[in-house]
């Protein structure tokens, strides 16, 4: 498999904002742990059934499910030439279990202080058609309730992005996922972009990286 790229970063980063610049420049897809565990959710699977629990409350769910969903998805032919990781990994043992099943080139994170995160996560809202994301504040649809990119009028705000599970995960960020930033710059692969400015400017960043 060719390289593949981590998108990496704390909860509310902009990581999913940002991944679409990045699918249109590299063509390889997005894959995000987060969107593939609400869509089994929605599907009613027992392992959709088993996450909730889990995200409901802000922890990660177990390395083992994550590393089975990561490996299944990456045997799909459109994974072949690389793929966008977004969310994932979030341990050291997932990042172990990647090392073994697919080669990367950069890990780009999105840096954005603690006290930024609440007020993004609080204002998401993400479209039901096309799941673009937008905020109430930092990045509304141009007509409330439409989206711009599908014209569809289903808005989704997710369960777990409320204050109180927020910090639950940004606890989960800083003693889980946010040792990962060493474990890649020992490896020479991590990149920092800085998260805290308009999205344009976060995208102009990214860009000049890849
Ligand atoms: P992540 O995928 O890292 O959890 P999102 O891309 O969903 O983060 O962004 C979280 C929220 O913050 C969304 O409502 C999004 O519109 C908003 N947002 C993303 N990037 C920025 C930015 N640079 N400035 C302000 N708000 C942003
Ligand atoms: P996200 O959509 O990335 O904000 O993730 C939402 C929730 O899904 C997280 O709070 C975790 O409960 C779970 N999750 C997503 N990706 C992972 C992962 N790589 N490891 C563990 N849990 C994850």
């Amino acid at each position: 498999m060719a390289s593949s790229i981590v998108l990496f970063g704390p909860p509310g980063a902009g990581k999913g904002t940002q991944a679409g610049n990045i699918v249109n420049l590299t063509g390889k897809p997005q894959i995000s742990t987060g969107d593939m565990l609400r869509a089994a959710l929605t599907a009613g699977t027992s392992l959709g059934m088993e996450a909730k629990v889990y995200m409901d409350a802000g922890q990660l769910v177990p390395d083992d499910v994550i590393i089975g969903l990561i490996k299944e998805r990456l045997t799909q032919q459109d994974a072949v030439d690389g793929v966008l990781f977004d969310g994932f990994p979030r341990t050291i043992p997932q990042a172990e279990a990647l090392s073994e099943i697919a080669e990367l080139s950069i890990v780009i994170a999105i840096e954005v202080p603690d006290n930024r995160i609440v007020e993004r996560i609080c204002g998401r809202y993400t479209c039901g058609g096309c799941d673009a994301v937008f905020h109430d504040t930092f990045n509304p649809t141009a007509t409330e309730g439409v989206c711009d990119l599908c014209g569809s009028t289903q808005m989704k705000r997710r369960a777990d992005d409320n204050e109180a599970t927020v910090l639950t995960r940004l606890a989960a960020y800083h003693a889980q996922t946010a040792p990962l930033a060493d474990w890649y710059r020992q490896r020479d692969l991590f990149i920092s972009v800085n998260g805290d400015q308009d999205i344009e400017k976060v995208g102009a960043e990214i860009s000049a990286v890849l």
